[in-house]
Parts: structure tokens; sequence; C-alpha cells
């Protein structure tokens, strides 16, 4: 059955435009006054209301703008426990480290799988009432195999972008024995998770591990089948970026405090996305990425949540488009961009981020005229609407309120 959605004031494509199908993400790219005809789950047509040919069902966009849904590359979800009184201790003024981690390491590996499998279930509905439709989670709280392998499996029944992070942090039974610990995460934890995971991640910075480490557990995922990503320069400078684009990943991800060097690395990639994360440093009160400097290279730049208990419990994606242009000075249309095709990349999907032809149906309708009410008005619930594979996936902002579905 296929559905057409009309009278859009700002179709945001990221496609360029009469394209009779699209094989990935492009540049920014929005119609005005449009419509958007859906069938069997993908973008079947795009382009002006007036122009648009017939469906089976017909929804009345009544002046609001569609997006892609959010990809949100980065989140870690699987855990147990809180750490609000930290975040408040934090704001009175003690700083994070990554040791922080090891709390929520002890709640996760006391919680039962149901405990796990309803957290979980309560963050991915949260983050799709916000709009994302895809997003990464990572494993990383549990830290042994058992707790890993557990971790992956619950992620997996929730996303198939599934991140092995037994490299998060050193646990505190291997406290002085980082060696040892990494044997594990590149042996025997490593064959219990590549099985429920599509990419292998490590936490490259002081206090966690350094670059000849993270390049061994970049090296072993590979081996079992796993692709690269990294948690890279996120506290301090560091060699995280350089290790990212040795390896061929996917994305560097923080990227916080770069050296030039770093900055023309990742510029020379050519598949290395900055993922930048800025709930991160809004919830720690610390220095943003220099988003323009990346742009300004010709850097490929992502925005993702990094939704996580202790350094920043957003799963909002709208809140990261608001600071990325509020506090990173990315145009609306770069955070835009950032939030869906940019995710995309760095999850190298080529069927999501983006409405061209050909696309998996997931998109969003604000209650407002045009993509830069994201950041024009912080905070507020303007995800009118939700489809996922062209199936409604959420409705929270227009219940009772005139959302018109006309059968014709
Ligand atoms: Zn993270």
């Amino acid at each position: 059955m296929s559905l057409l959605i009309t009278n859009i004031s700002e179709l945001v494509t990221n496609a360029p435009r009469d394209a009779v199908s699209v094989a990935s993400p492009g540049s920014f790219e929005a119609i005005a006054g449009a419509a958007i005809i859906v069938d069997a789950g993908l973008v079947a047509w795009t382009g002006l209301a007036a122009e648009a040919p017939g469906a089976d069902e017909v929804v009345d966009a009544a002046g609001r703008a569609v997006l892609p849904g959010f990809v949100d590359s980065h989140a870690h979800l699987v855990f147990a426990g809180e750490r609000g009184g930290e975040f408040a201790a934090r704001m009175a003024g003690l700083p994070y480290s990554a040791g922080g981690i090891r709390s929520t390491v002890a709640a996760t590996r006391a919680a039962s799988d149901d405990v796990l499998r309803s957290n979980l279930a309560r963050l991915a509905e949260e983050m799709l009432a916000q709009g994302t439709t895809t997003f990464e989670c990572k494993s990383g709280y549990g830290l042994t195999v058992t707790d890993e392998a557990r971790a992956v499996a619950l992620a997996g029944e929730v996303t198939p972008e599934v991140t092995y992070l037994g490299a998060h942090v050193v646990p505190p039974e291997f406290s002085g024995r980082t060696a040892a610990y990494l044997d594990l995460v590149c042996g025997e934890m490593l064959a219990a998770c590549a099985p429920s995971a599509k990419w292998v991640d490590v936490f490259c910075e002081d206090g966690a591990f350094g670059a000849d480490e993270a390049r061994a557990v970049l090296a072993a995922g590979e081996a079992a089948g796993l692709q690269p990503r990294i948690h890279a320069n996120q506290l301090g400078p560091g060699p995280g970026v350089q290790v990212a684009v040795e390896a061929g990943a996917a994305a560097a991800d923080h990227c916080t405090f770069l050296s030039d060097a770093d900055v023309d690395t990742l510029a020379a990639s050519g598949g290395t996305v900055a993922t930048l994360l800025p709930g991160v440093e809004f919830s720690t009160r610390s220095p943003y990425p220099d988003a323009r400097r990346l742009l300004g290279a010709g850097v490929t730049v992502a925005i993702a949540t990094d939704c996580n208990p202790g350094s920043c419990f957003t799963s909002s994606m709208p809140l990261c488009v608001a600071l990325a242009v509020r506090d990173m000075r990315m145009t609306t249309a770069e955070a835009v961009w950032a939030a869906t095709a940019g995710g995309a990349r760095a999850l190298r999907r080529t069927d999501v981020g983006h409405l061209g032809v050909g696309a998996r149906a997931d998109l969003i309708m604000l209650d407002a005229p045009s993509h830069a009410y994201l950041a024009y008005r912080p905070g507020v619930p303007l995800i009118a609407a939700v489809w996922r594979s062209g199936e409604r996936a959420a409705w929270p902002g227009l219940s009772g309120r005139g959302f018109l579905t006309v059968p014709v």
C-alpha cells in the first residue's frame, strides 16, 4: 500500500533532485512545497506537491517539514544503575574522568537480563520518539566474557549496529594488569562477542588504552570479522585519530582535541568520519570540538548523542543538533546533515540518512515548517510523527491536533 505525504513545507532529502534512484546520501538538499511517496517500505518518489502522483493513502502535512530519520551512530545503552549524583557533583565543580565507568560496570554485572533488556527497550523507545530511526549500540559495561557477550546479544535485539567495546576501560579486577586484560579482550571475549557484533571499538585515551593497545584491539576485531571505529581525542590530545585512519575506521568519535596533523589526516582519509558528540561537552561543561575547523578542511562530520549514564545521559538528537548550531557554529543545514547523512556515513550505511528514491522510508515530521526549528526552538518536542520503513512508528506530537489521514 503506497502512502503520499503532501503539503510539506520543506522536505529535506540529502539527495539530488529528480534522480531516478539514489544509492547513498548526498549533500544537504531540500525541496520547498514538496510531497513524498512511500511504497513497500522505500521512498518511491519525491518532488513538488503540485506534481505528485496519486497513492493509496494520503497524509496532509499541513505545512510541516519532513526530514530523514536521525541516525545516531554512537550510543552506550546496555547498562544498569544511574549516576545522577556524579553529574550533580560534576556540576558543582568536580572534573570528569574515565574512572566513573567502573561504577556502571558494577551495576551492570549485578543486573538481570530482564533489567538490562527493559532499560534498553525504554531508551530505544525514547530515541524513536525523538526521531532516531537508526542507532548504534555498544557493549562495554560488562567487561567479563559472559557480561560482554550478554551485552552484545541484548543490543542485537534492538539494532543491527552492534559494537563490541570490551576495551572500554580496564576493570578493577585487572587493575595494574592491562596486558592481561587486553589478552582477554582480543581473545576469549572477542570470540564470544564477534558473532553478535558488527563493529569493534576502543577507548583510546589517557586512563584507558594507548595507541599500540588500540591498534591491537582493532586488528584483533578485524581478524574476527568486525569493522573498526574508535573513541579518540576526547579528554586531551592523543594518538586516537591517527590510529583510526591507519585502521581504516568508519569513524573517529569525539575529536575534541585535534592537532593540525589530525585534521589533515581525517580530511585525507577518504572514509573516516569525525563524529562529534556535543552532548558530552554540554554535560561535562567542557570545551566543544571545533566543527568549523573540520568542515573547513573538508572532513566528513557526523553528530551523535553518546547516550550513556556517565558523561552524557541524553538520547536526544534534536538537542545535539541545537548544540551543534549554537555552540559549535554549524549551520542548521550542516547540523541536520551531520545528524542524518553524516551518521549514515559513520555507520557505512547507504540506505538511511537520506530520502532519495530507493532509500529506506525512515522519516520524521516536525511540528514546524523547517529543519531550522530544531535549533531555533531548543528543548521543545517538535517530532510530530515518525515512520520507519514506511510504517508509522511513533506520533508523539500529533494526537488530537488535526493530523489528517485521508483515504482516497
Ligand atoms: Zn562513547
